[in-house]
This record gives C-alpha cells, sequence and structure tokens, in this order.
C-alpha cells in the first residue's frame, strides 16, 4: 500500500501543477470509495483554485479559499496527470479537470477516500487526534520517550500507532527498529532516553532515504506524471526471513505481531 514516502512523492509531484490553477469541473465515476465521494464536490470545486497541496500523515490536503479537499490514496490508490483526451480505464473513478490536464484518481481496491472539510482541514476528525510528523521537529527521542512511558505493549506496534507517530508503516518500523538495534517484541515502556533517541532518529533516517528514492513497494503506484514510482530498495530485514543479516550473517528471523510480520535479527536487535 502507498506510505507514507509515497504519498510524500505524489505530493510533490503533483502540487506545482495543482497549485494556482482553476478546476474546471469534476467527474465522479465511481463514488463509493471507503466513504461516498461527496454529491457535491464538482458543484463545489468548479471555478475555484487551488491554493496550495500538503500532506498531513498519509492524507493529501488540496486548500481552496472555502474549504479543504482530503484525499487518501487507501491500499491501492495513484494520482497522476493525463491529457484530457486520455480515455479513463476501469478503476479510473475520479477526475479533477483542469484547464489543460486532468488529476486522474485510480483506486482499485477503493480503499481510498476523497472528502470535502469546510473548515479548518486539521479539525477534520480523521486528522485532529493524529500524533506528529515523523520528520517534523516536533518528533524526536524525547517525544517519542514521553508519548509511551505508559504503553507497555511491543514497541514495533507502537511506533505503528497513529496517536504517537504518523506515518510509520510496517517496512520502515521494521527497518528503524532493525538500524537501532532494538527488538521489536520488547516493551515499549522498557525503552530507555538513549534507545528512543537513536529510534526517532532511525525513523526519521529510513523514511526520509525512502523519499529520495522516490517511494517504495507498491507495485501499481505510479507517481504524478505518470512514472511508475515503484523503486526496489535494499532492505535490512524487512521481507529477508532465513535470510543472513547484512551486518552479522546471522540469520533473519520472522515473528507476528497483531496481523503484521517482523523481521529482526537476534544479534543485532537483542531481547
Ligand atoms: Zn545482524
Amino acid at each position: 500500500m502507498p506510505e507514507l514516502p509515497e504519498v510524500e512523492t505524489t505530493c510533490r509531484g503533483i502540487a506545482p501543477t495543482l497549485t494556482g490553477a482553476t478546476v474546471q469541473g469534476v467527474i465522479v465515476r465511481q463514488p463509493q470509495l471507503r466513504w461516498p465521494v461527496p454529491p457535491q464536490l464538482a458543484a463545489n470545486l468548479a471555478g475555484r483554485c487551488v491554493r496550495s497541496v500538503s500532506r498531513r500523515a498519509k492524507y493529501l490536503l488540496l486548500d481552496f479559499d472555502h474549504g479543504t479537499l482530503i484525499m487518501h490514496l487507501g491500499m491501492s490508490g495513484s494520482l497522476r496527470f493525463v491529457a484530457p483526451s486520455l480515455a479513463p480505464e476501469k478503476h479510473d473513478h475520479v477526475d479533477i479537470v483542469l484547464a489543460d490536464t486532468v488529476l486522474r484518481y485510480r483506486d482499485p481496491r477503493r480503499f481510498g477516500a476523497i472528502l470535502w472539510q469546510q473548515g479548518p482541514a486539521l479539525a477534520h476528525p480523521l486528522l485532529a487526534e493524529l500524533g506528529p510528523e515523523p520528520l517534523g521537529d516536533d518528533f524526536g527521542g524525547e517525544a517519542l520517550y514521553a508519548a509511551i512511558r505508559r504503553r507497555s505493549s511491543a514497541i514495533k506496534q507502537v511506533i505503528m500507532d497513529n496517536h504517537v507517530v504518523v506515518g510509520v508503516g510496517n517496512i520502515y518500523a521494521n527497518e528503524s527498529l532493525f538500524h537501532a538495534g532494538i527488538h521489536p517484541a520488547r516493551a515499549a515502556n522498557a525503552l530507555t532516553l538513549p534507545e528512543c533517541r537513536r529510534l526517532a532518529g532511525e525513523i526519521k533516517a529510513v523514511l526520509a532515504r525512502a523519499i529520495v528514492a522516490g517511494g517504495s513497494t507498491l507495485r501499481d503506484f505510479v507517481d504524478a506524471v505518470g512514472k511508475p514510482g515503484y523503486f526496489q530498495q535494499n532492505y535490512m530485514v524487512y521481507g529477508r526471513r532465513d535470510l543472513p543479516c547484512h551486518a552479522c550473517g546471522s540469520l533473519i528471523r520472522e515473528l507476528r505481531q497483531g496481523q503484521r510480520s517482523s523481521c529482526f535479527c537476534p544479534h543485532c536487535q537483542p531481547c
């Protein structure tokens, strides 16, 4: 699924074209996404100018004078610019039509969302309770340490909790724990402040590297200008069960946590 780096890549890809552009119309072919696309969306946006494009967690925010269009790519969504003459394909559910191009939303599994928020975007119920951005200045070792003092569940699950920090999906949780030398099953509140500093630093580093690489992992992710954003990154532990650790040669092990698999090196990440 699109993880935070893919959403950030999408945001950077679509922002230059959208910012300052006037919406000519909106074509909704399939309104049944995770939640219904608002029926008044076309009337609401026609003739309106996009003020700015930003990202909060995995939500894309298209800011207008009278509110914000909130978009989420769900499990399989993508956005790209296409020529107005290009016929839509089966899963192309929504077009945002500009003067000379179309922003086309494709989502085969339809777990994504396109919503309208009239007031301040960040007051929307989906956004209001979110924790800090991992790459922002208000997330770091001290903040992480403070947020997990009363959390006795496994650190891997805690850093994937959007109330603690947003946008740390399974791949990046696995990888940052490896780089920090922390076993994924350790109790969160057993981590020391130096460990939290190391972990927060590695979360920032792995996400920043993935953004540089242009996003990763999703086979059908397409970036905003139509190039495949799929980028095969070299992971240290993710997806490497029974393969030798790149650092020490021990065999990578896997365990189940919740519904997710965690890969770790038993030598580099002692329990
Ligand atoms: Zn190792």
